[in-house]
């Protein structure tokens, strides 16, 4: 079972998912926890370190008091026991005393490496591990608590975005983690944190406290992963956006893998990749609403549905870059040096159009990194005699409309764009990939709601 930032933001959230876990350890299940930090934990130690790095040194007190405030706050609401509190708040101060002096030097040393950042970044999930550990023995269930790296996850070593070695960390799970399960003992393990080879502290991408779980659940062969949310499942869109959304009671792997890429933030988009193989079944779950079965991910779960589209999804926080000229018409290699700078530099493309005219490329990019790429590429394109321009727009959002029934499908793209242009709003950029399981286009951020809300009204996914 995996549970959220939201899942566990609070005391009393923290409560109620140890009376799930102890419900269902009441059925017979062997459970493995694996936790995200508190909600908005993460956010916060990514923007603090980012301030301290530039000298503000006043921060670190600050921010060091608010964290340990929250948390001491969480312990309080969650655990009755006298004794218990007392020793998890000790361990809690213990584990930030360690933060602060890694907030210092940061300070002195002005300089915030990826992997610096990846150690800054496990605080979050070590500190919610060890307390959803010490609730679930104050309701006398036996609980140990885990980082990722204890457990036995081992990445390599591309900080902010590490790879698990599926082998080494099967072999070294198998060992640490699976007597424990056979003497009934729940381990907590912290999501989203591991280690290279070297022991050092690595993280798997934003969100990756799933693919934790699914990493750890293809490790020990275990029947079930069940992500826990606060949301009843993967839903036809994010339902903070369209109120009616519905939840899809079944996906197969391909769909659920196609929307998680697609950025329903329900799933880390690659927490699928290592159970396909296995085939072992996962369950999107609602805390808040533990009745609800939630969304089944399995071979052959995927509900037949009438309408083509089945899922639409809206990803923020992108830009676009465009790069013209007319020195890039018939030049074979120059599309695939300017996607060699960006490799290079770690810049993950997330979606490309060009047109036949070969005198244009559009490419999709994490905002964060527009400056980065933009200042890379003019660097790079420089001299080159490409006669080319780069632009770029950070005010765009992507829109994609996903379903394994649009594959040899007539007419679902002009549907979509037709419901899109009656609300006046304009298209930027379009792309359809060969898999035919997708479409996805790009307008102004402010239209994006608008156009999501035309297309699951266009397919009548409310239904
Ligand atoms: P957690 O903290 O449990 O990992 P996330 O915030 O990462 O939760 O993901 C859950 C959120 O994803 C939901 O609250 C919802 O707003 C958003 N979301 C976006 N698209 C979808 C979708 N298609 N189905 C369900 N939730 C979605
Ligand atoms: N806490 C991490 C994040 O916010 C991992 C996760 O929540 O899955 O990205
Ligand atoms: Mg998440």
């Amino acid at each position: 079972m995996k549970f959220g930032g939201t899942s566990v933001g609070t005391g009393e959230n923290i409560r109620n998912v140890a009376n799930i876990v102890k419900n269902n350890s009441k059925k017979g299940h062997k459970i493995l926890v694996v936790v995200s930090a508190l909600a908005g934990i993460t956010n916060q130690l990514i923007h603090e370190a980012e301030e301290i790095k530039e000298g503000k040194e006043e921060r670190i007190q600050e921010f060091i008091k608010e964290l340990t405030e929250k948390h001491l706050q969480a312990i309080d609401k969650a655990i009755e026991n006298k004794k218990l509190k007392n020793e998890t708040e000790v361990d809690v101060k213990k584990i930030i005393e360690e933060l602060e002096k890694i907030l210092i030097g940061i300070c002195y040393v002005g300089e915030l490496t990826l992997k610096t950042k990846d150690q800054v970044l496990s605080f979050g999930e070590r500190l919610a591990a060890l307390i959803v550990s010490a609730t679930l023995r104050d309701y006398n269930l036996e609980s140990q608590y885990f980082s990722g790296k204890k457990a036995g996850i081992v990445t390599d070593s591309k900080f902010g975005e590490a790879n698990p070695l599926m082998n080494f960390t099967t072999h070294q799970a198998i060992k640490r983690i699976k007597p424990l399960l056979e003497k009934n003992m729940i381990p907590v393990i912290t999501g989203f944190i591991a280690a290279n080879q070297d022991g050092v502290v690595t993280t798997l991408g934003r969100g990756g406290s799933d693919y934790t779980a699914t990493i750890l659940g293809v490790a020990l062969d275990v029947d079930e992963i069940w992500i826990w949310t606060d949301v009843d499942g993967i839903m036809t869109s994010d339902p903070k956006i369209i109120l009616d959304a519905k939840t899809l009671i079944g996906l197969s792997y391909g769909e659920a893998a196609e929307m998680a890429i697609f950025g329903a933030k329900a799933m880390h988009p690659r927490a699928l990749e290592p159970i396909i193989k296995k085939q072992i079944p996962v369950r999107i779950r609602n805390v808040f609403n533990p009745k609800n079965p939630g969304t089944l991910i399995s071979e052959g779960a995927e509900v037949k549905s009438i309408e083509v589209v089945k899922a639409i999804a809206l990803i923020t926080d992108v830009s676009m870059i465009n790069i013209r000229g007319a020195g890039m018409v018939g030049a074979p290699g120059s599309y695939a040096k300017i996607f060699k700078i960006l490799g290079k530099n770690n810049i993950n493309i997330m979606m490309v159009s060009t047109a036949v005219s070969e005198a244009n490329i559009s490419i999709i990019i994490k905002r964060n990194q527009l400056e980065k790429a933009i200042s890379t590429l003019e660097i790079a394109l420089l001299g080159k005699g490409l006669g080319n321009k780069v632009t770029s727009e950070d005010d765009v959002c992507v829109i994609a409309a996903m379903g394994a029934n649009m594959k040899g499908s007539l007419g679902v793209a002009s549907r979509i764009f037709t419901a899109v242009a009656k609300k006046k709003i304009n298209i930027h950029m379009i792309a359809q990939g060969s898999s035919e399981l997708n479409i996805s286009f790009v307008v102004k951020e402010r239209d994006g709601p608008t156009a999501v809300n035309a297309i699951h009204e266009e397919f009548n996914l409310s239904k």
